[in-house]
């Protein structure tokens, strides 16, 4: 069930209002969804600024989290992380602590709002992974001068973004869908996206699946956005292009959100609390109007959400703006949100509404049988030192250390590139280096006591401070090949 009922058998709503200009726009997006009949118990509950500056460092409170594991389903303003307050973002702990994967970005040229792209007609959405990858926030400073983020995906991951993406295609009668990587680089990672894209494509014949490396996609978006409809992307990927998009249909007023999940939704607007329009009664409340379209969609209410979308558009075709769009002669947030209540009922004369169903939400088998390992062996390790040296010296070092063990030195890389043996190349080294030690007979598999060994050795010459081990998954190496490397 994607929502609860109260006793009066409304549909139950977490409402958190949010910092800066959150409290009015919700309240705008609450009105015109009351307005347009439909019957929801609003349960408001605090989160962001005011939230860290009592005190929580999550800015989340527990009262919150309890009401959105209740109702399953939130309406957000957007949430300040104030400076000097807290390490990680409200909105960042709220996407991971309800696993709400999804992130879907609607946008579409709205009428009246002027743009470099008016008339083309760009109509599209952005599925970005919302939990995984860069933003899975595993960072460590190896050494003075170098620092690490792990980007980690997970093939349940790509293949929860992917079908959801496909999903939303059907749900809005769209005929393509792309997929934006960075496969050619990052073959592990980026590459787990794109193959699985591949394989969940073949069960959706009746959608065209493109695959678009996310450069040219950024590219393209910019040239002929026209040409997409559907673009299913990493959390980083997508982080990015759905900001470029939302600049190509009249900026942030006009660009709604939802963090999906298999068991909790959040709708929000894509902006943040711009914080000097705050009380000001000036801001654009369509996005978070949007937002509420959209879930107004997911719990169902189809008519409504449509009359909304209907109003909307006919509110702006009467030439009813914010400030964002026409400085002069515009109207109040609050004139606004009256504008779209009054024309409630009303179509838009030129523009159309797009026919949307409700959302089928895919959901996974926790450990699905085709991600069980077979066979599995270690075949070297990677040890990362930190040595203020030249890369021959580091090598007789790093080699003189395996001696008489199971293992031996196959190459030191810097930065990724190989530069022991020598390849010619010169990179600019810097004090952190990977040693890459495999096995001296490839039939061999190599044991933990000999990489504990190695350590215990490796410590008297330089400080190491990451091991990565090398394993052949299957029958398949599980990891790259530095620049250079043979
Ligand atoms: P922002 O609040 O989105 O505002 C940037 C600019 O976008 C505004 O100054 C304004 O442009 C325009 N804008 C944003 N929303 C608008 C609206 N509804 N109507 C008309 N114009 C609108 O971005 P920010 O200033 O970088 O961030 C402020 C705070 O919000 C930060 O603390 C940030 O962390 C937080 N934030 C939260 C979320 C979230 O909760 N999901 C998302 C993003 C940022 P003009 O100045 O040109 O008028």
């Amino acid at each position: 069930m994607r929502y609860k009922l109260d006793e009066r058998g409304h549909k139950r709503v977490t409402l958190i209002p949010g910092d800066g200009i959150g409290p009015e726009v919700t309240e705008a997006a609450c009105r015109v969804i009351d307005a347009a009949g439909v019957k929801i118990a609003w349960e408001v509950h605090a989160a962001g600024a005011a939230v860290f500056k009592a005190g929580l460092s999550s800015g989340v409170p527990l009262q919150t989290i309890e009401s959105i594991q209740d109702t399953r389903l939130a309406l957000k303003g957007p949430l300040e992380t104030p400076v000097g307050y807290g390490e990680k973002s409200a909105n960042v702990t709220l996407r991971k602590l309800f696993e709400t994967y999804g992130n879907i970005r609607p946008v579409r040229e709205m009428p009246g709002v002027k743009t470099p792209y008016s008339g083309r007609g760009i109509d599209l959405v952005i599925v970005r992974e919302n939990v995984e990858d860069l933003y899975a926030g595993i960072e460590h400073q190896q050494t003075a001068g170098v620092a690490q983020c792990l980007k980690l995906m997970s093939r349940q991951g790509c293949e929860k973004i992917v079908r959801l993406a496909f999903e939303v295609a059907r749900s809005e009668g769209r005929t393509a869908v792309h997929c934006a990587t960075k496969a050619n680089i990052m073959k592990l990672t980026e590459g787990l996206l794109k193959r699985t894209f591949e394989t969940v494509a073949v069960e959706y014949p009746d959608i065209e699946a493109h695959h678009i490396i996310v450069d040219n996609c950024a590219h393209q978006l910019v040239r002929v956005p026209e040409q997409f409809q559907v673009i299913v992307t990493s959390n980083m990927n997508g982080d990015i292009l759905s900001d470029l998009t939302s600049g190509l249909i009249g900026g942030l007023g006009f660009a709604p959100g939802a963090n999906i999940g298999s068991d909790v939704a959040i709708f929000e607007a894509v902006h943040g609390s711009a914080p000097k329009y705050a009380g000001k009664n000036v801001i654009n409340p369509t996005a978070v109007i949007q937002s509420g379209i959209m879930m107004l969609r997911y719990i169902d209410e189809l008519p409504a959400a449509q009359a909304i979308e209907e109003s909307l558009l006919a509110t702006l075709e009467r030439g009813v703006y914010t400030r964002d769009v026409r400085p002069d002669g515009s109207v109040s947030t609050r004139a606004f949100t009256d504008a779209v209540i009054e024309n409630l009922g009303k179509r838009p004369e030129r523009w159309t509404s797009r026919d949307v169903r409700a959302l089928s939400v895919p959901r996974l088998a926790p450990r699905p049988e085709h991600l069980r390992v077979k066979s599995r062996r270690t075949v070297g390790v990677d040890v990362f030192v930190e040595a203020d040296t030249d890369p021959s010296e580091l090598g007789r070092e790093m080699e003189e250390v395996s001696q008489g063990l199971d293992v031996r030195l196959k190459m030191i890389s810097n930065r990724g590139t190989k530069v022991y043996p020598s390849t010619g190349a010169l990179p600019d080294c810097v004090d952190h280096w990977r040693c890459r030690y495999v096995v001296r007979d490839d039939r061999w598999a190599l044991e933990d006591q000999t990489i504990i060994t190695l350590l215990g050795r490796l410590r008297f010459v330089h400080r190491w401070m990451h091991v990565e081990k090398l394993e052949e998954i299957d029958g398949t190496p599980a990891y790259t090949k530095a620049q250079g490397e043979d």
